[in-house]
């Protein structure tokens, strides 16, 4: 059965109560932890996995990775002391989280930029690692217009960041995306509930991964670079204090 994902419908979710559904091993050697709910961001999307501690009555499980499946159960492998039937606690590593969330929020406010200045570029990829952060669109640019456009994103990360607008989640069929969302990928996983989140009104992302409520608490972000190649325009930026 489908892991409850708490972090969908709470923006700051860290800890919860939750119970062991199987414990098994993995091809690695490390333990595979199953429970009814988690507040576990799995990696996905460009997002790196939360890592943390799953406390019991036995003593405490150390979670290293988070993997989600494709009939979406939420795998946490570590090591420690954990058995089937467990009642415990879990903690999410809220430093770690904190760091992936505004660099994660950050891409969608590159995309919010590129949108208001009407770019008519084709979001891609993303990636919104500490060590990779960048976003991708469909667009052949010369040199010299990703230096322009750089500089016109850049004032426009600024303004959104300085307006501070605040987030908001919605679920609802992926049919029904389009009316708040510019780009609704044709390859939306199935394997969770399908949810929007609101940067403002008329800017919905459809995305599974965790999201500043507040859209300043992203911090200073800076456009670091833009390179086009092959009809692919890449975007890579940094967050201060971050990357
Ligand atoms: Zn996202």
């Amino acid at each position: 059965m489908a892991t409850e994902l708490m972090y969908l419908s709470d923006f700051d979710v860290l800890t919860g109560a939750a119970r062991v559904q199987s414990v098994s091993v993995d091809d690695d050697g490390r333990t595979d932890v199953v429970l009814d709910r988690t507040c576990f961001y799995p990696r996905g999307g460009g997002q790196d996995w939360d890592t943390g501690a799953i406390r019991g009555a036995t003593g405490e499980f150390t979670v290293d990775e988070v993997r989600l499946d494709p009939e979406g159960v939420v795998h946490h492998l570590g090591t420690g002391p954990i058995a089937v039937g467990d009642e415990v606690s879990l903690a999410v590593d809220a430093t770690r989280r904190e760091i992936n969330t505004r660099l994660h929020s950050a891409g969608h406010v590159v995309d919010l930029a590129v949108e208001r200045l009407g770019l008519p570029w084709v979001p891609g990829k993303g990636a919104h690692y500490p060590h990779m952060s960048f976003v991708e669109y469909t667009a052949a640019l010369t040199p010299e217009d990703g230096e322009a456009a750089r500089g016109r994103i850049q004032v426009a990360v600024h303004e959104v960041i300085g307006a501070g607008s605040t987030n908001d989640i919605r679920f609802m069929p992926v049919s029904e995306m389009g009316a708040y969302c510019r780009n609704v990928p044709d390859n939306i996983p199935t394997n969770k509930p399908a949810r929007i989140v609101l940067y403002s009104d008329d800017f919905g992302v459809p995305c599974g991964g965790t999201h500043v409520r507040v859209v300043s608490d992203i911090g200073t972000l800076t456009i670091t670079k833009i390179k086009s190649k092959k009809g692919v325009t890449k975007v890579s930026y940094a967050v201060e204090g971050i990357n």
